[in-house]
């Protein structure tokens, strides 16, 4: 059979919906004209990996697969990673109709549960770039090594737009503008190609999370968004218009509220909003377990959940675990006419949609000609000049550039040798994690490579005497993901940190401090002592970009994305308040001024 296509039926392999020739909408007519309600409502789950084997998968018809931030991060190298999803692309073609199923993934910052992948910075940092061509460049290197191990479906660009820093997902937002987050949401361009399919490095994109998480009440992660319609509109929903003009193929629901009503049962906002008014035709998904949350107690799925949720407009429910009762009750809500068919039908022709505008089923195995293109030295260049770009100085009394013939610099600091906190959450795990947990250059790495001097480190500071003639302490967060990383006190460095810093001052030496955070630190009491203060970021893997930046290969050009406040209490504090931030919103200096 064409392709390598094994579906079971002969009658179905020569149906109009396998004719590549023929157009999407007749190809979607002719299949869902073949399917039973089983098979449509199999297609509506999106099941965790670990819950569904390809034989389960086949079995329920399921519609798609995903390894989610829960699930456990194995397998770990890009060929293990292709195997897997052929097993689950084999078993899904060997059913009578021979729907292929669409496997997701968080590649949120490259494809970053893959070791060895190329890890870009968090969007954080892009936003401090300015430059949607370098992130629309981003997003497509990331396409090609995502489309290498099969996967056909990326859970980003977060267009959140973060208005609080405290949330924990701050670095997850490309900043607290609105107009950021839509210029930015360039990625899904890079993503996706010009057009879905048009090549096999296209993968889908996903504009998340819908609507208003990055402006809950306190910066509560997953809390709620208390707005006027109009702010919400103005703030929170402009960037999901961008995304819709860049023909996004997917949206998901965010955890949050508006004014108290759980977005996953907001049938305004989903359906005559989204759906109707912006005119969105992708598939809507849910977030992880969202719809559990919706009667109150989050454990056990109820009918009304699953009612409610549906009927307001999602289109896919993504599920850690128990497909089998979620498809159940679903089954039960069709047949008693509480959901209507003709709400599947919708939710079943965007989805299947999707799979023919991808070509999946002409192209429907990993790309395994583009495994050379995982963590390549192309895409890794690409990275370090992201990293160049995302760097944003703040402080500098002249000590920065440094000079890579003369300077004799001493490095110390927390994570100044850690491939791990300086790539953040959503590296190889969920939360992330500090260590070697990938490949990549660390930013003391980086300062060896591109200081012709000798660097001696020093991870508390100690050993270094007047004879060096700079120190640069690398400090900040370490990783986290989601709700972990909601600190209702604010952001402040470590006693530790601050004890590397201050040896290194007792010795007299002008001392950079360059910070790896996701958002702003409270620096005000101590910043008058530092010679010099560079925003890093969460880099990811290629911290020669920081180095470049330190030495003057490259003249600072980050803009801040976020205000930086004076302290925590400030919060919430967004670009055009009147209140007195450290550094207002693009604020970031050169070395020529
Ligand atoms: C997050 C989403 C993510 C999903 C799948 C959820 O917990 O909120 O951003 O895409 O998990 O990992």
């Amino acid at each position: 059979l064409a392709g390598g296509l094994t579906p079971a039926s002969a009658e179905n392999s020569r149906a109009l919906y396998r004719d590549a020739s023929a157009p999407v909408p007749q190809r979607v007519d002719d299949l869902m004209s073949r399917m039973s309600v089983e098979d449509k409502l199999g297609q509506m789950v999106q099941i965790e990996r670990d819950a569904a084997g390809p034989a389960d998968v086949a079995d329920h018809r399921i519609g798609s697969v995903l390894s989610g931030g829960g699930s456990t991060p194995t397998p770990n190298t890009p060929e293990a990673w292709a195997d897997m999803y052929d097993r689950y692309q084999r078993a899904a073609l060997d059913t009578p109709l021979g729907i292929p199923v669409l496997y997701g993934v968080d590649a949120v910052h490259g494809h970053n549960n893959v070791r060895t992948a190329t890890i870009f910075p968090h969007n954080i940092g892009l936003g401090a770039t300015r430059n949607p061509w370098l992130v629309r460049r981003v997003g497509a290197a990331t396409a090609e090594e995502v489309a290498a191990t099969g996967i056909d479906w990326t859970f980003s660009p977060c267009l959140c737009v973060a208005r609080n820093d405290r949330w924990g997902r701050t670095y997850e937002s490309f900043g607290e503008a609105p107009w950021l987050a839509s210029t930015m949401s360039e990625e899904i361009t890079g993503y996706q190609g010009h057009r879905l399919g048009d090549d096999p490095t296209s993968i889908m994109a996903t504009a998340k999370h819908y609507v208003g998480d990055g402006g809950t009440t306190g910066g509560v992660d997953q809390g709620d968004t208390r707005l006027s319609e109009r702010e919400l509109r103005r703030i929170h929903l402009e960037p999901f218009r961008a995304a819709i003009e860049r023909d996004v193929a997917s949206v998901m629901v965010s955890y949050s509220s508006w004014n108290g009503t759980p977005l996953h049962a907001h049938r305004y906002l989903i359906r005559d909003v989204l759906k109707r008014e912006l005119g969105f035709d992708g598939v809507v998904l849910s977030d992880y377990d969202a719809i559990h949350q919706l009667d109150g107690d989050d454990s056990t799925l109820t009918a009304s959940e699953v009612r409610r949720s549906i009927n307001s407009g999602l289109d896919m429910i993504m599920l850690s675990t128990d497909h089998e009762r979620f498809l159940h009750l679903l089954r039960q809500e069709v047949s008693a006419g509480t959901i209507p068919m003709s709400r599947i039908d919708d939710a079943v022709r965007r989805v299947l949609t999707k799979k023919f505008e991808m070509g999946l089923f002409e192209r429907p195995f990993a790309q395994r000609d583009l495994l050379s293109t995982v963590g390549s030295d192309e895409h890794r260049a690409l990275a370090r000049q992201a990293v160049r770009e995302s760097q944003t100085l703040l402080e500098n009394d002249g000590v920065l550039p440094l000079s890579p013939e003369e300077d004799k610099v001493f490095v110390a600091g927390s994570n100044a040798d850690d491939i791990g906190n300086q790539s953040g959450g959503w590296t190889i795990s969920w939360q992330g994690s500090s260590g070697a947990i990938t490949e990549g250059t660390t930013i003391l790495e980086g300062i060896r490579q591109v200081s012709d001097a000798p660097v001696t480190y020093d991870r508390e500071g100690d050993g270094i005497d007047s004879s060096y003639d700079a120190a640069i302490a690398v400090v900040g967060e370490k990783p986290y993901a989601e709700y972990r990383g909601d600190s209702p006190e604010g952001v402040r460095l470590s006693r530790q940190d601050l004890d590397t810093i201050a040896k290194l001052r007792e010795s007299g030496v002008p001392v950079a401090v360059v910070l790896v955070s996701g958002r702003p630190v409270e620096v005000t009491e101590h910043v008058d002592d530092w010679n010099a203060l560079l925003a890093s970021w969460l880099p990811g893997t290629q911290g020669g970009g920081v180095a470049d930046v330190l030495f003057g290969e490259y003249d600072p050009t980050g803009k801040l994305p976020v205000t930086w406040m004076r302290s925590y209490e400030q919060q919430p504090i967004n670009v055009g308040d009147r209140k007195d931030p450290l550094y207002p919103f693009g604020y970031g200096l050169s070395y020529r001024n």
